[in-house]
């Protein structure tokens, strides 16, 4: 076996820049941006921060790391948990006789680093050289993706030109006033957090080596050691760290033996084992969700960036977490859980990954209580989901914020912004639909389906119109406050309660003791559900049946009109731009709302209206939410505006990526990258699905010369390989029952193992006839 060594870990990958993320130098004014966008994470925990050494000449924090489900309060006045910020386990210094081995600024020799994304590793190099002395550091992290409790930091100090006394140091530092140690012995510490009364669990183990041989630490307690020895040019040093996390309720006591024995088992692979590991857990990931494109350079690293964070944020192994609009990368919303997953990030999940999708969803099964309970608060029945939930699920949105002009503003969404519920139901259905996961749906989806169904139809009042309304309402454009019938509200209600309708059929038909015992438990009896298709069809939609246009909600359209093309260029949204109250009164959207229902729910807009309301509404959109630029990508390149459609996809994924002076700093935007890998699959290949498979309506980019990609499918696994150069597209089956394609009109009969190919450039028309030798190559089963 070849020893592994820092320096072989960036040969390796530096051939292919479409895996490689990398920056040089340091600049003060980019820093806290390349914090998020290169940080590891594995669903567990996450890591920002993109250098081995402080800064400056003192102890500044260069990382956070963050554990899901490690939510407090702050303090008695602020009441809403946020995410709490875990012991910073990479701490390190380097210190020689002139002072610490820092970056400055502007010393671009000094700093390289470089997120290896197919291998889920930071790597930094830096050299350092005055008189006296010249080193190289290397640096490499990682948080496991195979063992998620364990992180791994090995620092490499190559010493070029020395004779000089060395020190290096390397604590655990408490990141945040709220972790309190509770006890602490040899490689073990364990924080109580200050309020929940949560607790948190580090074990850390250390080890130095000059040219290969251990040397003791000068100094060691709980959360650290330094070691001092003398450089002599050719030599080696390396540091090895590694920590297991564990968290534990309150009173438990068996998570810090856990963390123990998971340390140990860490240790014993050692660092080259626990990589590779690592390296062939994420090999897994991305030949189930990696998307390549060739001829676009950007989109394919866009595409990679993307599925790399999907893939860090999500752990499918924990059901009482799930991914905070930020991910585990930042500070911004304080680790809160919005819409962002069931809507942007759940497709992902559900077609390459349904076992992170069924978790995220046990998330909102296990928080469906706090869900009745707020709907009960309010005077509904069933479940409202909360705008933003951390974990218990109660909602935990601030009711106020300081504004850019420092007033403070009342925030309403917490009570107004009621999608969230048919959010939850919708992403639910469509996992059902997706993998077919039937114990699922019986156990917890139901649930789920029913009670959302029962908040809408008890919040959907019957007027003296005969119809039924939603008022006083937030969709998801924000600027709009305390409106009456939102589209998308109202028509993802009306699906939510003919969706309840249709499980609560399925279950008495499929699994009547299921159905006994829920609607007993429920205390929802046939007659309840009776009316709910009545109820269902009286919703106000806003359709204009005329133009086929729906009005975002009642009285949108006699707001003033404003032509956003004449304040192009603008460095702040519009909301600033015109101010809160005008924006209120006018038709300026924050983000995608009849367009994200179009994309939803394409079958609620009437024939050829698709292409009407998207050309009403896109000029209207002022792209205010992260989230607004991946939607109208997604819907343009439904509709085959395949150019627009790029140039969103270039907007979304510039979010994230462009090494602009626009901060990124309080996180990477999930949303958003969820949004740009819906775009190419769902929206530039055209992936559909029936009752019997998948449909494929590519429509590439011209610069896209091919784009193949995995999906999975009701216990299938897929691979997609689309050739516009040659008119075709292959799709081969690689494991699971035979299934049907439908392209270009036709529909095609995909036996396992059988690689078809399909023209697309001619497709076949008429009949949706089976076609089952159409080029049919054998792969064998
Ligand atoms: C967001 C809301 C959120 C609020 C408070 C606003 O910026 O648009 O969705 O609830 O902040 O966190
Ligand atoms: C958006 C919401 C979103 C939230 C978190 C807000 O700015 O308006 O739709 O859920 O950010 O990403």
């Amino acid at each position: 076996m070849t020893v592994r060594t820092l320096a072989s870990l960036k040969r390796d990958e530096t051939l292919d820049p479409g895996w490689r993320l990398e920056a040089t130098g340091y600049d003060p004014l980019r820093e806290t941006s390349r914090q998020s966008r290169f940080a590891l994470s594995n669903g567990f925990m996450g890591v920002r921060g993109e250098r081995a050494f402080a800064r400056g000449e003192r102890w500044i924090t260069p990382s956070r790391t963050s554990v899901a489900g490690l939510f407090d309060t702050a303090d008695a006045v602020n009441a809403l948990p946020r995410l709490t910020p875990a012991p910073d386990w990479l701490q390190a210094r380097l210190l020689l006789p002139d002072g610490p081995v820092v970056h400055r600024p502007g010393d671009v020799s000094s700093h390289h680093v470089q997120l290896d994304m197919k291998r889920g590793v930071l790597l930094t190099e830096c050299h350092h050289g005055n008189a006296h002395e010249a080193l190289r550091v290397r640096e490499m992290r990682l948080v496991s993706v195979s063992r998620r409790a364990i992180g791994l930091q090995c620092i490499e100090v190559l010493v070029e030109q020395g004779g000089v006394q060395a020190r290096l140091e390397a604590l655990v530092a408490p990141a945040d006033p709220a972790l309190v140690i509770d006890r602490e012995g040899p490689g073990l510490v364990v924080w109580r957090i200050h309020r929940s009364g949560r607790q948190l669990a580090m074990a850390i183990y250390t080890s130095l080596t000059v040219d290969g041989v251990e040397v003791a630490p000068t100094s060691a307690g709980s959360l650290g050691a330094s070691w001092t020895w003398r450089t002599s040019p050719g030599q080696v040093v390396e540091l090895v760290r590694m920590v297991a996390v564990r968290l534990g309720a309150p009173g438990e006591t068996r998570f810090a033996a856990e963390a123990l024995a998971q340390l140990k088992a860490a240790v014993r692979l050692g660092w080259a084992g626990v990589l590779d590991e690592h390296e062939s857990a994420w090999s897994d990931r991305w030949a189930a969700s990696g998307v390549r494109i060739d001829g676009d350079p950007a989109a394919q690293q866009a595409l990679r960036f993307a599925a790399y964070h999907l893939n860090g944020a999500a752990n499918p192994e924990d059901a009482s977490v799930s991914i905070a609009a930020r991910g585990l990368t930042g500070e911004d919303y304080a680790g809160h859980v919005f819409w962002d997953t069931e809507v942007f990030l759940l497709p992902f999940y559900c077609l390459t990954w349904p076992e992170a999708a069924r978790a995220l969803l046990m998330y909102r099964f296990h928080t469906l209580a706090a869900a009745r309970d707020k709907a009960r608060r309010l005077g509904w029945r069933g479940a409202l989901y909360a705008w933003e939930s951390a974990d218990t699920g109660a909602d935990v949105t601030p009711d106020h914020a300081v504004g850019p002009d420092r007033r403070v503003l009342d925030i309403l969404c917490g009570t107004q912004e009621q999608h969230i519920s048919a959010d939850v139901a919708y992403a639910v259905w469509q996992y059902w639909t997706l993998t077919g996961d039937e114990e699922f749906m019986r156990e917890a989806g139901a649930e789920i389906l029913l009670e959302t169904a029962r908040f809408w139809v008890s919040r959907a009042g019957l007027e003296a119109d005969g119809r039924r309304h939603i008022r006083g309402i937030i969709g998801p454009d924000e600027y709009h406050e305390t409106i009456d019938d939102n589209a998308f509200t109202n028509v993802m209600a009306r699906w939510n309660i003919e969706r309840g309708v249709e499980v609560a059929g399925l279950l008495r038909r499929r699994w009547p003791d299921r159905w006994t015992a829920l609607s007993t438990d429920l205390n929802l009896d046939d007659d309840e559900v009776d009316d709910w298709p009545g109820v269902a069809r009286t919703v106000v939609t806003g359709l204009d049946a005329r133009t086929g246009v729906f009005e975002q909600f009642e009285g949108y359209s006699s707001l003033e009109s404003i032509d956003l093309t004449a304040y192009a260029g603008r460095s702040v949204p519009m909301d600033v731009v015109l101010g809160r109250e005008r924006t209120a009164r006018s038709q300026v959207i924050k983000q995608a709302d009849v367009v994200a229902l179009l994309v939803l729910l394409p079958e609620a807009f009437p024939d050829g209206a698709d292409r009407s309301n998207f050309a009403w509404y896109e000029p209207r959109c002022s792209h205010g939410s992260s989230l607004s630029t991946a939607m109208h990508g997604l819907a343009a390149a439904r509709l085959g505006l395949t150019d627009k459609a790029l140039d969103y996809f270039r907007r979304t994924a510039a979010i994230d990526l462009d090494d602009s002076k626009a901060a990124i700093g309080g996180g990477i935007h999930m949303a958003a990258l969820g949004g740009v890998w819906m775009t190419a699959v769902l929206g530039f290949a055209g992936v559909s699905f029936r009752e019997d498979g998948i449909g494929l309506e590519p429509q590439l980019p011209d610069a896209w010369t091919t784009m193949r990609f995995p999906l999975r499918w009701r216990g299938r696994r897929l691979e997609i390989d689309i050739d516009p150069g040659e008119g075709c597209l292959h799709i081969l089956v690689t494991s699971g029952e035979a299934m049907a394609a439908y392209v270009g009109g036709a529909r095609y009969w995909l036996e396992p193992g059988q690689s078809l190919r399909i023209d697309i450039a001619h497709p076949a028309t008429g009949t949706l006839a089976s076609r089952p030798q159409a080029h049919a190559v054998d792969h064998g089963v």
